[in-house]
């Protein structure tokens, strides 16, 4: 069973500060508190539904486990996601994975049958953590060095970086470190961004390493620290969040975080997120089956939440949730938000 007790995976009391700082920038200070609003539990029935859909304009799903699992919509999405759009209601897609460009979800969405989602529909982690880059005023004159995968690679050249590492750095060891480090101008490297890297490698953790011990900010896509493959089997894996720990531990940081967090659950993609809808976070709604990241992302912004069981969490981790990770609103599936015929 997945654990959702996310802040406390990352060590210390120290580290979780650090990290609650990173998610919630306007509020560090004044100090995270978390309330009224989270201690409803809702069961969705058709009522209630349509009720939610009609006090509200943008609807934000999650991908894997609330959309799709595997190679397949999940029974009833496409009934649903019509029904939404036809009573007029704006619908985007907010994920945590960022091996796949925006370009690369749209097609696989398309495949699936939804023919009608474009670019501006799909929020991804990998995307925001391209765009930390201009909000932190990193200059385009710099290279960035990827520890990840082409989809991050090619969010980052798009927008406007050189780019060095990614998958061309797959498949070197610690015998090619000595000379990498030779030739690194470190006046050159304007940041390292990291991502999830199903080939990340010794020769990848000591340059970025290198990199950031040496005053090269690092900016991380998300932290899940794992993911489970649904429907596969009830095996997790690690995710980017624990590449980001092992290249923040070996760039010597105490606790090991990174300066910036692209993905969800930070406030900084939400913001992304609002803007790109036009939107006030209390007409959204964020609809995910991680309560650990969908719903602590959508109720940390201030979007109503639903929690869909789908996918990755269960009806026992929603009792054990606590704050900021308690939905709005359960429901089986997305299904429930199709009108009845
Ligand atoms: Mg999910």
């Amino acid at each position: 069973m997945v654990k959702a007790v996310p802040w406390r995976s990352f060590g210390s009391n120290r580290a979780v500060r650090v990290l609650k700082a990173l998610i919630y920038p306007r509020r560090s200070n004044a100090g995270i508190s978390f309330s009224l609003p989270w201690s409803k539990r809702r069961e969705l029935d058709s009522q209630s539904a349509q009720k939610l859909i009609s006090s509200v304009e943008a609807f934000v799903f999650d991908l894997d486990g609330v959309i799709w699992i595997g190679d397949s919509l999940i029974d009833g999405v496409k009934k649903a996601l019509s029904d939404l759009r036809s009573a007029g209601k704006s619908i985007s897609f907010a994920t945590n994975n960022s091996m796949r460009t925006r370009a690369q979800v749209v097609a696989r969405l398309k495949s699936m049958g939804l023919d009608w989602v474009q670019e501006a529909n799909v929020f991804n982690a990998g995307n925001a953590a391209a765009r930390l880059l201009e909000s932190k005023g990193i200059s385009k004159d710099k290279e960035i060095y990827v520890v990840g995968e082409a989809g991050l690679l090619d969010e980052v050249s798009a927008r406007g970086y050189r780019t060095s590492g990614g998958p061309a750095d797959t498949g070197k060891s610690l015998d090619d470190v000595p000379a990498a480090l030779e030739r690194i101008d470190l006046d050159s490297i304007g940041a390292v961004v990291r991502g999830l890297d199903q080939h990340f490698n010794y020769y990848k953790l000591a340059i970025a390493s290198y990199l950031v011990r040496n005053g090269c900010p690092l900016y991380a896509s998300n932290m899940d620290l794992y993911f489970g493959k649904i429907g596969v089997s009830k095996q997790q894996f690690p995710a980017a969040g624990s590449i980001l720990m092992a290249v923040a531990s070996a760039s010597g940081r105490q606790p090991p975080v990174p300066d910036a967090l692209g993905g969800k659950p930070s406030l900084e993609f939400a913001n992304q997120v609002r803007q790109s809808l036009g939107c006030p976070y209390g007409k959204m709604v964020m609809v995910g089956d991680r309560l650990d990241m969908d719903i602590e992302f959508g109720n940390s912004a201030g979007m109503q939440t639903l929690f869909v069981l789908s996918g990755e969490m269960t009806r026992a981790d929603l009792q054990s949730a606590r704050g900021p990770l308690v939905p709005d609103y359960v429901a089986e599936s997305v299904a429930l938000l199709g009108f009845e015929s």
